[in-house]
């Protein structure tokens, strides 16, 4: 009795039986240690990860309870991830164990520690890195008498939830696509849960991926929850807190972080349940809910529920897509870490001559997107190794540098080890969006998003190089995303948003940047809300008749659907007609998302855009401004603008930065026909250039939105 007391006090270390007690890799307090649940599909559990960047981190440490007294055999699950670099000692009530781990075998496994005598009673297990490299534990196992060593994972997910909880809408899988998703539907009434694996929302957006979301902004709710200093500079301040903090106000959605999917329930075709473990207390938890949505990048749910899905990319042959090849294959866009160095203002040490041959002789201090790898492996089966070939290269890529002089008071600053995915499977829905609906710009009776980025697809550069690619970025200006490609053709009700949403290859190649796959987020919210309401399935919205609603509910234009609160506004764009461009221009497509027109224009400091303004006759009218979203690279824009009319000259500031991407009032001003714009720099401004985009005049008398 009083063992089992015992054993019920320790919590988290969960002894199968008396001769055997498990100490799981999520019951550590992780010190500097980090636990990574990346790969938990497919190595069997969590495990804690010392990623120091080359600085030891400080020790995780656990407690448990051994029920009985006496000569205890350890065993550790660990994997040497590298010669050279790793290692680790565990330490049992203060005394080191004899061997150091991450030294034995390339594949996940069970390491000896040798026996060690124990009283009965709680027992403090220490992990102590030795290098900062990235050393892991999945797990401890005491073994007594004649208990065999171990095999496999320390089973996580391997018992029927504990705990379950009902709500309208699960959405899992906690990028921007899986926030919007969930906040959307959320504000629209429904009992939402948001199930993400990592302690913080926002998948590659977040403070530990570091990727500036990019892409037209079109809808209010990703502007609230994309970012705005996201970035992967060190100096720039994160938006993690902001993110959890919007979502934290909505009293309809519950945020589950750092709880990860493994699995579902199901009846006939449809899913019941999602399971996921509660990392943290290391409990299962069964998430009930009549609707689903798949945000998870990697189409865990669809997979698991046995969704019709792609991997890989299409062959010409099959899509007649431009930009596939000719025949099908199993790669994808890659998977990167980005990463960089600071001066610390004293000297650092840095030495990793192990990781030098991964560089391929490269000497670097940081790395952009890029830094890519295994475009032709399967990321879902391999993606450890895939994140651990970058962080070698890097690791050496850095060693190299840190012999110049010059980079002495280097330090590595951001390295996740979180890996940032492109590209994996793609659920199939209804319509299957491809490279001829973004050239061919198809005008979709049930669009609910817009985009504009190129067909950015990537190539490795140099099989020598296997770490670094180019992108091929041909544009195409602005095109529609159709509703019926974020519902499954065959789990009657699971949505799906983000990179896994109804795609080729080549279709992901520009709806993928973060801003325009939020904007799928935005509409699965929307409908999930409509079909509860409305007792109809995801597909039934659109066969019933519910698109036109729903891109109302979504507000804006859509084809054929122009937005009534825009009726009497009318619109010059800088490629309109009549607009005069003097001095030096580029056109610019990537990040447009003005909603207006293809792109946008940049030009040098002296250059002036002059627009004639849409005046039917002389009266009041509100300016309004449109430029695309800037991102957080941008310096700050500022043009001064002369509006000339009836021999009268008004001039204007428009500091273009804030709330870019969307319509901004400018100034209400009395025109007659003859009104033109003149758009130069303003002498405030800090941006090396003037940007010309969209304006727009609607009469004071029937203003009726923005
Ligand atoms: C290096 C790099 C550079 C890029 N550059 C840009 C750029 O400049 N601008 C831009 O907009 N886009 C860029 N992209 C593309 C963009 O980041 C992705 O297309 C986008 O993040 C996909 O969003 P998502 O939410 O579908 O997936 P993710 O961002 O991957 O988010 C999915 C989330 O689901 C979680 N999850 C996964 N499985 C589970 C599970 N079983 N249980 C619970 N949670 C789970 C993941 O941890 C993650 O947080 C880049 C991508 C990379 C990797």
């Amino acid at each position: 009795m009083k063992q089992l007391a015992l054993l019920l006090a320790t919590g988290f270390a969960f002894a199968g039986f008396a001769d055997r007690v498990d100490v799981h890799a999520n019951s550590f307090r992780e010190g500097g240690w980090k636990l990574d649940v990346q790969f938990m599909d497919v190595m069997g559990s969590p495990y804690l990860i010392a990623h120091g960047l080359g600085f030891k981190v400080p020790d995780a440490v656990a407690e448990t309870t051994l029920p009985a007294a006496g000569a205890w055999r350890v065993w550790v699950r660990t994997r040497r991830w590298v010669d050279g670099a790793g290692a680790f000692k565990v330490l049992v009530n203060g005394r080191e164990l004899a061997p150091t781990f991450g030294r034995g075998a390339k594949a996940w496994g069970w390491e000896d520690g040798g026996t060690v005598d124990c009283a009965a009673g709680a027992v403090e297990v220490r992990l102590r890195d030795l290098d900062g490299f990235d050393g892991r534990c999945a797990g401890i196992v005491f073994c007594r008498g004649d208990e065999p060593a171990p095999v496999g994972a320390i089973a996580v997910t391997d018992r029927a939830p504990e705990v379950t909880q009902g709500f309208d809408f699960v959405v899992v899988g906690g990028g921007l696509p899986g926030c919007c998703a969930a906040v959307a539907a959320a504000r629209r009434g429904l009992k939402v849960a948001l199930v993400q694996d990592r302690p913080v929302p926002g998948g590659n957006a977040s403070g530990e991926v570091r990727v500036w979301s990019a892409g037209e902004i079109r809808y209010p709710l990703v502007n609230e929850l994309r970012g705005k200093f996201m970035n992967m500079r060190y100096e720039n301040a994160f938006s993690d807190s902001d993110r959890v903090a919007i979502m934290e106000r909505e009293p309809n959605l519950k945020m589950f972080l750092f709880h990860r999917a493994y699995g579902v329930e199901k009846n006939g075709d449809r899913i019941v349940a999602v399971k996921a473990l509660d990392v943290a207390r290391n409990r299962t938890v069964a998430f009930r809910a009549p609707l689903f949505c798949d945000t998870t990048g990697d189409g865990w749910v669809g997979f698991w529920a046995g969704a019709e899905y792609r991997y890989g990319r299409e062959g010409r042959d099959e899509t007649g897509e431009k930009y596939a090849p000719e025949k099908g294959d199993r790669s994808t866009l890659g998977s990167s870490i980005m990463w960089q160095s600071s001066e610390a203002g004293y000297d650092i040490p840095f030495s990793a001559p192990w990781a030098e041959p991964y560089a391929c002789g490269l000497s670097r201090i940081n790395g952009d997107w890029n830094w890519e790898f295994g475009l032709d492996q399967d990321i879902l089966a391999s993606g450890e190794e895939v994140r651990d070939r970058v962080l070698l290269a890097i690791y050496g890529a850095f060693s190299n540098a840190k012999k110049d002089p010059a980079n002495a008071h280097r330090r590595l600053v951001t390295c996740p080890f979180v890996l940032g995915k492109r590209e994996t499977r793609r659920l199939i829905g209804d319509h299957v969006f491809c490279e001829q609906d973004v050239t061919g710009k198809t005008q979709f009776d049930d669009a609910v998003a817009t985009g504009s980025w190129s067909i950015d697809l990537h190539y490795t550069i140099d099989p020598k190089v296997p770490f670094l690619t180019r992108c091929e970025q041909p544009h195409f200006g602005r095109y529609w995303l159709p509703y019926r490609s974020l519902y499954s053709k065959n789990v009657p009700n699971l949505f799906m948003a983000g990179r896994c949403f109804s795609c080729t290859h080549v279709g992901l190649g520009s709806p993928r940047v973060m801003n325009t796959l939020a904007q799928l987020g935005c509409a699965v919210g929307e409908a999930a809300a409509m079909c509860a309401k409305g007792g109809y399935s995801p597909r039934e919205l659109y066969t019933k008749g519910h698109a036109r609603e729903l891109q109302r509910n979504l507000g804006g234009d859509f084809p054929g659907n122009p937005d009534p609160a825009k009726r009497d506004w009318r619109y010059v764009d800088d490629e309109t007609k009549g607009v005069e461009l003097r001095g030096k221009w580029r056109w610019c497509w990537n990040c447009s998302g003005g909603q207006c027109g293809d792109g946008h224009h940049f030009g040098s400091p002296d250059s002036v855009a002059v627009y004639p303004l849409p005046v039917e006759k002389a009266g009041r009218y509100h300016l309004k401004g449109i430029v695309p979203h800037l991102f957080n690279r941008m310096d700050m824009p500022v043009v001064a603008l002369t509006v000339v009319s009836g021999g009268k000259t008004t001039e204007l500031v428009w500091n273009q930065y804030p709330e870019s991407g969307f319509w901004r009032e400018i100034a209400v001003l009395d025109l007659g026909p003859d009104a033109k714009l003149e758009v130069r720099r303003a002498p405030s401004s800090t941006c090396r250039g003037v940007i010309a985009d969209g304006y727009a005049l609607v009469p004071a008398d029937r203003i009726n939105g923005n």
